[in-house]
């Protein structure tokens, strides 16, 4: 963080793992579509004016979460999309490349191996495996807070397919008066749920951070059936700095790192 001001360290943390081509999860060598196409999605939005920025479903741009940075403060819109999305990437100097590298082009080979033409083809219908990922930051100082977003989406997910990620309000969202939240999990789901727009509003009504990410996946869990086929993570941050986080199912780690000094606690599903 230092001498930097909180977005970019939201937005440099995410590109640093965007480029490690060994992190699976996100950017350069993340795990593809069922096309065997890495499409990336990812959003950035400002607590202190609610300013915001997404890019989905684009492929070839790394890191795409400084292309949605880039939409928020060089065009009018929040979100641009697929190949137009790119085409403005190039105009803003990103370089296309090819994001596939010989392990995630192994590993879909492999997923691709036990499918038939029919069921590999947009594999439209199929029922997700626990293949999804994200890196989710929420960043306070001071009061102000931003959060962040990025994802591959679900890997072997149908071409165009856009989950909670880089949805305001799904995925993330961000506002000084009351705090931040963040989502990871089951697009689909989430998404529905407004997971992230709703823990800050439960805090805004006077909830903590833990009581407002537990009601979020209780109401989930009640709510939505496939809520619980995968996790459905949504976690948030106070501006008083308390935090807290929830999952509909399995385990989550969430990382705190505070004053340079980093810890991770373990989250068990609230159907358990
Ligand atoms: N939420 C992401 C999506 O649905 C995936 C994940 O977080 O695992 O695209």
């Amino acid at each position: 963080m230092q001498g930097k001001d909180l977005l970019s360290c939201v937005e440099q943390g995410l590109a640093a793992c965007e480029l490690d081509p060994s992190f699976l999860a996100i950017g350069l060598g993340a795990l593809p579509n069922s096309d065997g196409e890495v499409e990336l999605d990812a959003a950035i939005m400002d607590g202190r004016d609610l300013s915001a920025g997404a890019a989905c479903a684009v492929r070839n741009i790394v890191p795409v979460i400084s292309l949605a940075r880039k939409v928020k403060e060089k065009t009018p819109h929040v979100m641009l999309a697929g190949d137009q999305a790119k085409r403005f990437a190039i105009e803003q100097g990103f370089e296309p490349r090819n994001l596939m590298t010989a392990e995630n082009i192994r590993r879909y080979d492999e997923w691709r191996a036990g499918r038939t033409e029919k069921q590999y083809v947009h594999a439209a219908g199929e029922a997700y495996e626990h293949r999804g990922d994200t890196v989710t930051l929420l960043g306070l100082e001071d009061g102000h807070t931003v959060a962040g977003c990025s994802t591959s989406g679900i890997a072997w997910k149908a071409p165009g397919r856009v989950g909670d990620s880089p949805i305001v309000g799904a995925g993330l969202y961000a506002d000084d008066e009351v705090g931040s939240a963040g989502a990871t999990g089951l697009g689909e789901e989430l998404w529905k749920a407004c997971a992230s727009f709703r823990a800050v509003e439960l805090m805004r009504g006077g909830k903590s951070p833990q009581e407002a990410c537990e009601a979020v996946a209780r109401q989930m869990i009640r709510r939505q059936p496939a809520a619980s086929s995968m996790a459905c993570v949504v976690f948030a941050l106070a501006k008083n700095g308390e935090f807290g986080a929830a999952t509909t199912t399995a385990e989550f780690p969430l990382w705190i790192c505070r004053d340079g000094r980093s810890e991770m606690r373990v989250y068990k599903g609230l159907d358990g």
